[in-house]
């Protein structure tokens, strides 16, 4: 192995493995704090047994397009444009411009109405930052980059996020949606229902911002500082056999309310 790979498979292993956080890392705390006041008034799912494995059964798909399995990569799948763990749900098979909408009922705690693009070149450099580290600093177990900060969150470009309520053990449930191409006129702390059209499929943030290409929603679910997903521990830090892929592709898509055509 050559000193480089070294660096890039150890950076590679400490994203997996590491407990320490980085985590949803944009400054939620302090909205997090004032919307749970408004909580005691109005009604949110009963998040208080939802972990990072299992939902619970109030989510809803975040897209109406029509999807199947094929159509959606799943936490952890491997990607080819970065480097380190993929910690969401990427829906493709949607057009961009396709609205989004929330998991559940929440609270708006970060909505990016405002947006400036990245420079090709500005791109280019926390690129190449993220090859150097082995993964992405922002991601989470990955601190954020003494230089670029949470590199993961200019990545996901456009985002809106919302909050959902308490686990019982006190962790807040959380939902981001990403690469959006516009955010409806939101305001921070507005309680939005599944109805609710929080913003619009895009490609921000991706290598193909700017062109027509790569239109996909992503979208993650944090409890606490921990990102959902399917996998089991020991699946985590490796690729699972394409069987496997599907099972897992399948079973994220049900969690969010989906079922086959016709069953
Ligand atoms: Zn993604």
């Amino acid at each position: 192995m050559t000193a480089s790979r070294g660096v890039v498979f150890a950076g590679v292993a400490l994203a997996w493995c590491c407990q320490a956080f980085a985590g949803p890392s944009f400054q939620a705390a302090d909205m997090i704090t004032l919307v749970r006041m408004r909580a005691a008034y109005l009604p949110l799912p009963d998040v208080s047994k939802t972990t990072t494995s299992d939902l619970g059964s109030l989510w809803r798909l975040p897209v109406r397009a029509p999807l199947t399995p094929d159509a959606i990569r799943t936490p952890g799948d491997p990607r080819p444009y970065r480097y380190g763990v993929h910690q969401g749900t990427d829906f493709y098979g949607v057009d961009a411009g396709e609205p989004v909408y929330p998991v559940g009922t929440g609270f708006v705690i970060r909505a990016d109405v405002d947006y400036t693009r990245m420079t090709p070149l500005y791109r280019r450099a926390i690129l190449t930052r993220c090859q150097a580290v082995g993964a992405t600093p922002g991601e989470y177990g990955v601190a954020a980059d003494p230089r670029h900060g949470d590199i993961l969150d200019k990545l996901r470009g456009r985002q809106v996020w919302l909050y959902h309520g308490d686990t019982e053990a006190g962790l807040p449930v959380l939902s981001v949606y990403a690469h959006l191409s516009g955010v409806e006129p939101l305001v921070l702390g507005e309680y939005v229902g599944p109805d609710r059209q929080i913003g619009a499929v895009g490609n921000t943030g991706t290598s193909e911002e700017g062109t027509d290409g790569g239109a996909h929603l992503h979208m993650e679910v944090y409890v606490g500082e921990r990102y959902w997903s399917l996998r089991t521990p020991e699946e985590l830090g490796h690729v699972p056999r394409a069987a496997r892929r599907r099972e897992l592709r399948e079973a994220t898509l049900r969690a969010l309310g989906w079922s086959p055509a016709g069953e």
